[in-house]
Formats: structure tokens, sequence, C-alpha cells
């Protein structure tokens, strides 16, 4: 039987699971590590999932119609997801990008057509983070209520606060994660921005075994801005969740879903996404390095001997050919 697809909206989810076998074996781990390739989506990332979760929520409930335009504010992928589901569905897409943002990011939006404008060269978004030392979710709501109340026929996405983010992570990704290992999993490593990936798969899978673990991954102290060190390098997506005042964590981050926070440094993160490359050909992301280098922290402990962790890597390294990633000079 045939299979054409006729909408990159078909080709979203269902990404595979990869154990590291060279990676475990050239670290003598005693537990497996299998990852979750988010880059096999259509734009290759764990984005495109919101992407179309959450324009159809929108369609659904007629909040998006023929003619308007898709908003949002995003570190990239989420802006790349976006801007390919709206070219496919026919939508004009408008996207507040931050200003640390690779360049290929903003390259691949408006190659869909979409139109890029950077935080801080919006007026109100830019005073707001001033004032605020760069509070992001402050600058959304900035954004929501002083520059986007009032303007006709957009749709504002607001992933941060959108529950069909985390809802889409509960209805797929957790689901193909228990059947792809027969719910042999015991361990779930994911890093946080919005929340939504770790809130909703975490969710998921504890539906099925309460026994699971659930580790979120936080930038390290080091690659945080502080007096000492106002620019370091970030790791893309990934935002700090605890020591954080809680209105500044997006209500699409559920507190109470993770057992443990696994604290990791951009070098530490850039590391492991350069040795993975070369133990098993994948070729990730910044955040997903984050992810096997926590997932290698729990390998190692005497008690996770024998066990199965799963890690969702979120997207792929192509788009970050512009930083430090694959420098290998760069040591930190
Ligand atoms: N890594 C990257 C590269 C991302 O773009 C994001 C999302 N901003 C994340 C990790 C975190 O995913 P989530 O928003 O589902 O918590």
């Amino acid at each position: 039987m045939g299979k054409i697809n006729k909408s990159i909206t078909e080709l979203v989810g269902r990404t595979p699971l990869l154990e590291l076998v060279n990676y475990e074996k050239k670290n003598n781990l005693e537990a497996k590590i299998l990852v979750k390739l988010e880059y096999f989506n259509p734009n290759q990332s764990v984005k495109d999932r919101i992407a179309l979760a959450m324009v159809e929520d929108a369609e659904k409930k007629g909040l998006l119609k023929p003619g308007y335009t898709i908003v949002e504010t995003t570190s990239g992928n989420t802006g790349i997801g976006l801007a390919a589901i709206a070219a496919a569905k026919g939508y004009k897409f408008k996207v507040y990008v931050q200003d640390n943002v690779s360049k290929e990011r903003f390259q691949v939006i408006q190659a869909f057509g979409g139109e890029t404008i950077k935080l801080s060269e919006e007026p109100v978004v830019a005073r707001v983070l001033q004032e605020t030392n760069g509070d992001f979710v402050a600058a959304i709501d900035a954004l929501r209520n002083e520059v986007l109340a009032g303007q006709e026929n957009i749709f504002f996405v607001d992933q941060v606060s959108n529950p069909a983010n985390p809802a889409i992570h509960e209805a797929t990704t957790g689901p193909e994660i228990w059947e792809d290992t027969e719910g042999n999993v015991d361990i779930l490593v994911a890093n946080v921005g919005t929340g939504g990936t770790v809130s909703g798969t975490g969710k998921f899978l504890k539906s099925k075994n309460s026994d699971i673990k659930v580790v979120a991954i936080q930038p390290g102290p080091n690659s945080l801005p502080s007096d000492s060190n106002p620019e370091p390098e970030e790791i893309t997506g990934v935002h700090p969740f605890e020591g954080v005042p809680k209105e500044r964590i997006p209500s699409t981050m559920d507190l109470n879903i993770y057992d443990e926070k696994v604290e990791v440094e951009t070098i530490e993160a850039y590391k492991a996404a350069r040795e993975v490359a070369k133990t098993d050909g994948i070729l990730i992301g910044t955040s997903s390095g984050g992810a096997i280098h926590a997932a290698t922290v729990l390998a190692k402990r005497p008690e996770n001997k024998g066990k199965t962790i799963v890690a969702v890597l979120p997207d792929t390294g192509l788009r970050y050919l512009s930083t430090n990633l694959f420098n290998e000079e760069y040591q930190g």
C-alpha cells in the first residue's frame, strides 16, 4: 500500500528512539541511554509538535481563521516550526526573536516567508527587558498587553501559556516512548524551556508507571548571565526553573512533575554533543548535548546500573554551526 503525504502536518512526530550503543561502551556505562531524535521532525526540532498542535487547537476554537497572521515570540525552533506550518496552511507569520539567537534561525524563518523582528527592536519590549533586567516573561506580558492587544486578525500563539503545548507531549511524545520501549523505561531526561516537553511527556509516563523518574535540566551557574560574566554562552532554549520567582515560570511548566533537577554547563553540553557525533554519528544541538550529559551523570550512579534512561533530544546540530558547539578549540 502506498503512502503519499499531502502536507508537512502529516510528518510531525513519531520520531525514532536510538540506543547510544558505542557511546555507552566507550564510557563503560552500565545503564542504557536511549535518545529520542526530535530532529526527525519535518523542520528538525521538537517544536514542530507544539507548532502544529497550537495552530490546530486555535483553528478548532475559532481563534485562528483564514487571512489571519500567526504571531509568536520564541528563541527560534518554535518560530521555525510555526513558519513552516503557517506556510503549509496559508497563514502569514510574524515572530519576535530573542537577540542571542543564531543567525541560521532567522534565515530559516524568512525562507518560509515569515517576518522576523528582534525583541530589542520593539520599543515597548526593549523598555521592559531593560527595566526588568531581561525578564522574558515580563517582556512577553508587555508584548501581549501593550503591543498586540487591539490588533485585529492575529492569533498570538504564546507557547509559554498555551495548554496545547504540554498537552501534545502528553498525547504523542510520552506514548511514543512508552510504545517503542514496550514500557521498559526507568528515567526520563528532558530540558526545560517552556517546560512543555518535560511536563507533558513526564505526566504520560508517570500515568503508566508511577515509579518512572523524571529528571529536568537546568543551566549551570557558569552558563547564566552574572555580574562577572554578563554574556556567557547559553544553552539555546533552556531556562532556569528553580531559584526563579514563581511569576517568571511559564504556566506550561509543571513544577510538580520532576523528581530531580540536574544542572548542566554549556561546555559540558558541547562536549557531549561533540562526542556522540563521533561515536554514534548523530549531529545534535546544544540542549541535546546537555540532555546526554545529564543522562551520563545518571547512568554512572551505582543505583542506576541496568536501568533504561530516555533522553529527549530537541534539535539538530546543523542549527548551531555558527556557534562554538562543534568548534573543538572552544573548551569553555
Ligand atoms: N532545546 C531547544 C533547542 C529548544 O528550542 C527548546 C524550546 N525552547 C527546548 C530545548 C526546551 O523545550 P520545552 O520548551 O518543551 O521545555
